[in-house]
């Protein structure tokens, strides 16, 4: 096993690779969503307990951890990290269950909220996901080997092939003898991250049959019929803004250009944890074409609106490189509710649209104008059996504790 803080390409440099033997393995390259940012909450997390190794990787949040980590100290458990996926391999190795497979189904069966996971046995690799589905989880193939990625995109990356979505409340187990397909959980209404489509999957993507790029230009078209604009241009927000600037110019006629470049040399905005370094971000990943933006009415498209000071700064660049109006259009409705199921968004009081009306956050960023897409027209765009709004509407379809959202509230604010 090889943990550290950074990115990918600096964490796994050639000499640690050829340290890294093996025929399977299992990975983790997302920030921690619960516990601080620290190596020690670094995954996959890997012990040896009755049966064997057991190793986990888990893409989500548990709603129930206090009260179960809680019981767990009460009974004896010793924890290393302040992580919400520790509790697994406390479950699974107190689990009276015989084998690895059975132990994990059990340890599933008390544990709430959203999970996508992959565990490592010494015997399997076991792959399970939520009875939601909050977060996506897919199936591939490489020759004769099976491969499990948060994305389909990984896939690409390998050569491997597609084979299909991990289903809600689905556990898959690999083992020598092939793959196998369980169903542990009791069947409940499948409820997606819809969040997942407006910014947070690759546009390149395809989740749950969606094209997550033609999903994000269907809801520019949207953005377009509900929040029209006489302007000369239409511009995105780099990268995530550029699928549903695409619809809102096709739907509007106002050209598409190109108004802001983005620096990829740079990481995303929204997962650097101080508010420090995130301010300097903003000029540092983006820059305005000048000759493009001079003079002209300009309708700026953004996926969303978190804290404001992001988009503040946006308009200030586009308005000191000539911009005579710069209109802000969000392809999603305002953000207004916390994430408790892996997304790392702010707590209630960092999120402006949460304590602010529309006309005031079009105040604060100095735009010309503001609209937002409707919840509605969210849905209308992403057509599919159920899905989480909560962080738009605040209606959350798996209750959390106080005691979880105090921690969390308290953890933001940290
Ligand atoms: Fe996704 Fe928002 Fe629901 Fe979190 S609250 S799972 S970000 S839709």
């Amino acid at each position: 096993m090889h943990r550290e803080l950074g990115l990918v390409r600096d964490v796994f440099s050639e000499h640690v690779l050829k340290r890294l033997t093996g025929d399977r393995a299992i990975g983790h390259v997302r920030y921690s969503t619960a516990g601080e940012t620290h190596v020690k909450n670094a995954q996959p997390l890997a012990v040896d307990y009755a049966l064997g190794s057991l190793s986990v990787a888990h893409n989500g949040n548990f709603t129930n951890y206090d009260e179960l980590r809680s019981e767990l100290e009460r009974s004896g458990s010793i924890f290393q990290s302040t992580n919400d996926s520790e509790i697994l391999v406390h479950l699974v190795a107190r689990a009276p269950e015989p084998n690895a497979v059975d132990r994990v189904a059990s340890a599933l069966g008390r544990v709430r909220g959203a999970f996508s996971l992959v565990f490592l046995t010494n015997t399997e690799l076991i792959a399970v996901r939520d009875p939601h589905g909050f977060r996506p989880l897919s199936l591939g193939r490489l020759k004769d080997h099976w491969v499990i990625a948060s994305e389909p995109t990984a896939f690409d990356l390998i050569a491997a092939d597609f084979v299909r979505d991990i289903e809600p409340g689905e556990m898959l187990v690999i083992d020598s003898t092939g793959l196998r397909t369980y169903r542990p959980f009791p069947k409940i209404g499948r409820k997606m991250c819809i969040f997942e489509y407006v910014y947070f999957a690759r546009p390149d993507s395809e989740l749950e049959g969606l094209s997550v790029y033609e999903t994000r230009k269907r809801l520019g078209h949207a953005l377009a019929k509900e929040c029209p604009v006489d302007a000369d241009l239409t511009i995105a927000v780099p990268d995530s803004g550029v699928p549903a600037a695409l619809g809102y110019a096709q739907a509007s006629g106002i050209p598409f250009e190109l108004g802001l470049i983005r620096s990829h040399y740079v990481g995303r905005t929204f997962i650097e944890p101080q508010s420090s370094i995130r301010h300097f971000g903003v000029r540092l990943k983006l820059n305005p074409v000048r000759n493009t933006l001079k003079g002209k009415r300009v309708v700026v498209i953004d996926d969303s609106i978190v804290r404001g000071t992001t988009s503040r700064k946006i308009v200030k660049m586009l308005r000191d490189a000539g911009a005579k109006e710069v209109h802000m259009r969000i392809s999603s409705p305002p953000t207004r509710w916390p994430c408790f199921y892996g997304i790392d968004t702010p707590s209630r009081a960092e999120l402006i649209a949460s304590n602010h009306s529309i006309e005031e956050i079009a105040r604060y960023i100095t735009c010309d104008t503001l609209g937002y897409l409707s919840l509605e027209g969210l849905h209308a765009a992403i057509p599919g059996p159920g899905f989480c709004d909560a962080c738009f509407s605040g209606d959350y379809p798996v209750p959390f504790s106080s005691q979880t959202q105090q921690r969390r509230q308290l953890e933001l604010i940290l």
